[in-house]
């Protein structure tokens, strides 16, 4: 196991979807940030998580 590659690809996942356009309502934009303490994607407006890394 490579801890660090698959790391850095969940990290570009992220950085990936940050930027999109949200899924759940019609004017959010996703952006970097925390869910429940970890990692996320979450929507600036609704705050619906696109992604969680536990
Ligand atoms: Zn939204």
């Amino acid at each position: 196991m490579q801890r660090s590659s698959a790391r850095h690809a969940t990290d570009s996942v992220l950085a990936t979807l940050a930027g999109d356009d949200c899924d759940w309502c019609s004017s959010g934009t996703l952006v970097r940030g925390r869910f429940k303490g970890d990692d996320a994607v979450v929507c600036e407006d609704c705050e619906t998580p696109a992604v969680r890394v536990w």
